[in-house]
């Protein structure tokens, strides 16, 4: 922390500063505003002006809606159940949850913007990750605001826009929180702008809502165990909010949640592409399969993983896929495969939605470049991408048997799915296992007070979003972002009610 003492002049002032401008930092801002228009609320952003929004931008966008506190209570205990939310905060939790769907409905007219149900990229009316612990009667439905992509974010910038005492400033990432050194009242921050380092004084507080630690190999390898990390979402995200709320007095928790809650999935990586492609989930054929570091097969390549958010249960118990320990993988396919599928989804990550990345429809441009390997033979493929020729053709030969027989002894594919590679070329493409979000942070509490270790709240300062999110272990679809619009909206109206501080 920075002390008062080592501040010779505050180089900006606002009633409220807002670290962060992702749905959390919005959330806040808008709330801020709303409850008192007179307030000075200033919102600083590590990224430029054209690569704003965080991962609230690249995301899929679903919005979890629920209308029975009680079912929604229990199923979030059981996901929860490895690593317990404490039970007021799931109890009331639970009940700005039900009450949500109207204030997403008033964000959408307030942009102009098209709420609907569903999520916009499926058919299903709601995604239910895991019915046996409650979440049939926990969801009502999937819900999202249009257009795909970006279409909740989208809406929630133009909210902020429309209101003109919310400012906000671009490549102005906030390194430290101006404190009090004894009792960890925070009377400001310090923040880099042009280069420089400056004193911003949050007249009545701050609040923190920088995102995860996707980006931050450093802290993936040692609160997550990854040897390397590859995230879908904003480079921005390397868990700076985590570095300054220790710094700060802050308790730390959910750091390592299984898959970080929201899983560990199959990626394409590049070097010029910040962030990784997510591969598509929506295969028209099945030409195909993943293989693992030891060039064999390692699990239903084709299950619907991204309805539980990358989660299988074995023995009993819901645990991430292997994808992240299976040494180095590749996608092999046929021509098939490659001429009728698109192999990721444009729908959400950042390279797809921020970058614009225009991936070609039948993969050839993608070939082109190198990314995507050619062969006549499978054995030639393996010998191209570095394999063992003689183990990657028996592999293609055991999965070809199976879909000859109808039936997956190894991994139990669905039937409908096994289709052999069989129709030359053939290609590989190598794949990362990558990042959805993190999910550790600042311990706080539902009014999104940050708390210190003795469990007592940080005067001054609050947290909201995916940087110290509730949730842990196993995670629901669409939860993310309407928690980051509830922790927000208690930070930001909780911190525009305290009078200024004195100093
Ligand atoms: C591919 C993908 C798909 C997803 N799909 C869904 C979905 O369908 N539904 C759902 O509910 N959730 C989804 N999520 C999760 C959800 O997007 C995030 O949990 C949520 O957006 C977090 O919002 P936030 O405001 O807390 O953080 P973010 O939106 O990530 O915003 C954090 C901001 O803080 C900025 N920042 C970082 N450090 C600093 C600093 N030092 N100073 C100032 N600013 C800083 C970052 O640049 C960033 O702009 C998805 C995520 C990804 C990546």
């Amino acid at each position: 922390m920075a002390s008062l003492g080592s501040v010779t002049r505050w180089d900006d002032e606002a009633d409220i500063v807002i670290a962060g401008y992702g749905i959390a930092g919005a959330a806040a801002a808008i709330e801020a505003h709303d409850a008192d228009p007179h307030a000075d609320i200033l919102v600083l952003e590590k990224m430029p002006e054209h690569l704003q929004g965080g991962n609230s931008r690249a995301a899929g966008q679903s919005l979890l809606i629920s209308k029975n506190v009680e079912a929604l209570k229990n199923y979030q205990r059981r996901m929860s159940e490895s690593n317990p939310i404490p039970e007021d905060m799931l109890s009331a939790w639970a009940e700005r949850m039900c009450a949500l769907e109207p204030y997403i409905q008033e964000r959408a007219r307030d942009a102009g913007a098209q709420y609907i149900h569903g999520a916009g990229w499926s058919d299903r009316a709601a995604i239910l990750e895991f019915p046996e612990l409650g979440a049939t009667e926990a969801v009502a439905h999937t819900a999202t605001i249009l257009p795909i992509p970006s279409g909740v974010w989208l809406t929630f910038k133009a909210c902020v826009e429309k209101r003109a005492r919310i400012r906000r400033a671009f490549e102005s990432p906030i390194v430290d929180l101006v404190q009090d050194p004894d009792t960890l009242e925070v009377f400001g921050v310090i923040a880099v702008r042009g280069g420089k380092r400056v004193a911003i004084r949050a007249r009545r507080a701050v609040i923190m809502a920088t995102g995860g630690y996707e980006n931050s190999l450093e802290m993936q390898r040692d609160y997550y165990g990854f040897a390397s990390a590859h995230p879908f979402g904003t480079p921005g995200n390397t868990g700076d909010g985590v570095k300054i709320l220790q710094k700060a007095g802050a308790d730390l928790w959910h750091m390592r949640n299984q898959g970080q809650s929201g899983g560990v999935w199959p990626g394409f990586s590049y070097p010029g592409h910040p962030t990784a492609f997510m591969r598509q989930f929506f295969f028209q054929s099945f030409s195909w399969i993943d293989i693992g570091g030891t060039g064999e097969r390692f699990c239903d390549e084709t299950g619907e993983w991204q309805l539980t958010h990358y989660k299988q249960k074995v023995h009993g118990e819901w645990v991430d896929l292997p994808h992240q320990r299976v040494g180095r993988m590749h996608m092999l396919f046929d021509e098939n495969t490659r001429l009728h599928n698109k192999l990721i989804t444009n729908v959400m990550t950042w390279n797809a939605v921020a970058h614009n990345y225009e991936w070609s429809d039948d993969n050839s441009a993608e070939i082109d470049k190198g990314w995507i390997v050619k062969a006549d033979s499978i054995g030639e493929l393996a010998k191209a991408i570095g394999r063992d020729p003689a183990v990657v053709e028996a592999t293609v030969r055991r999965y070809n048997d199976a879909c000859a027989k109808g039936k997956d002894d190894e991994f139990g594919r669905r039937p409908v799915t096994l289709q052999p590679l069989a129709a030359p070329p053939y290609y590989a493409i190598e794949v990362v296992p990558a990042i959805v979000c993190t999910s550790g942070g600042g311990r706080r509490n539902i009014e999104s007070e940050v708390l210190d270790q003795a469990g007592k709240a940080i005067p001054r300062l609050y947290e909201a979003g995916e940087l110290g999110s509730m949730f842990s272990n196993l995670y629901q679809n669409g939860s993310y972002l309407t928690e980051a619009m509830i922790s927000g909206r208690a930070a930001g109206g909780n911190a525009v009610r305290l009078a200024p501080s004195s100093i």
